[in-house]
């Protein structure tokens, strides 16, 4: 029993979430995440899943992986177009 007693005032002393309601300016009393200020239902973990495990992924042409493919793309391009333009006519 003393052991069951020592764990609840444990989870009773653990770190506190540093949320804070815009409605009544209280703040959150749930138990902060271990490694983060915050609780489960603000925001600790990190946001939604990236890549095919978010249900809005579609075919990934918008990806972060194919934006940055076509800026390098197009940086190329440009680079091409300055070296064209610099060639003694
Ligand atoms: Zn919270």
């Amino acid at each position: 029993m003393p052991f069951q007693v020592s764990k609840i005032r444990a989870a009773n002393a653990a770190p506190r979430c540093s949320a804070k309601s815009k409605r009544t300016g209280n703040r959150c009393k749930a138990p902060a995440k271990r490694g983060w200020q915050v609780c489960r239902m603000h925001g600790a973990g990190g946001g939604a899943p990236t890549g095919l495990a978010n249900g809005a992924w579609v075919h990934g042409n918008r990806s972060q992986a194919m934006e940055q493919n076509r800026r390098d793309l197009m940086a190329l391009v440009k680079l091409a177009r300055d070296c064209i333009k610099a060639l003694p006519s």
